[in-house]
């Protein structure tokens, strides 16, 4: 059902604001997100923490493939024939590690840390916008509601993050 939610949905203009500061700005996104929609609006440099709804991961051999529309339940992987299950991390399982580490990489060394359309409670994902912070970043939230990180942020814009996108770029 998620699947096929994801895959009717469109990018909206916050998605396409970040992929085209991307073609200017030597830009890492992080993201929660598991619709693949920064992907699909251009971005290329994007780290899946929670991986990517719209792709299997085999069981057993943890190749991943792009689902087809109208896919059989469960998936089988392309590579050995094995059950697969949605490349997406589940409550209680753990971030994959090597795309944690390059996001903690990317926040260590950021000059602006722009933490949008979160409630920045989940953690370890939370702890990054502080790591930048720590290191000297500037921190910029955009978030319609207060959040924990409101508070140490250098600044924090409390509207969502397309009205938030149009503000940075002069537009609002
Ligand atoms: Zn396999």
């Amino acid at each position: 059902m998620r699947f096929h939610t994801v895959i009717r949905a469109q990018p909206n203009s916050a998605h396409y604001a970040l992929a085209e500061l991307e073609t200017q700005k030597d830009l890492t996104l992080v993201t929660q997100n598991v619709d693949g929609l920064h992907r699909r609006a251009g971005s290329i440099q994007v780290l899946e923490l929670h991986g990517n709804i719209t792709r299997s991961r085999c069981e057993r051999c943890q190749h991943l493939d792009k689902l087809p529309e109208g896919f059989s339940v469960p998936p089988q992987c392309s590579s050995c024939g094995h059950r697969a299950r949605p490349n997406v991390v589940w409550f209680g399982e753990a971030l994959p590690r090597q795309v944690f580490k390059e996001a903690v990489t990317a926040f260590y060394q950021a000059e602006l840390a722009l933490i949008m359309g979160t409630s920045a409670v989940v953690e370890p994902a939370a702890s990054l916008a502080r790591l930048a912070k720590e290191q000297g970043a500037y921190l910029l939230e955009i978030n319609p509601q207060l959040t924990p990180l409101s508070q140490l942020a250098d600044c924090s814009l409390a509207v969502p993050a397309v009205q938030g996108m149009k503000l940075l770029r002069g537009e609002a």
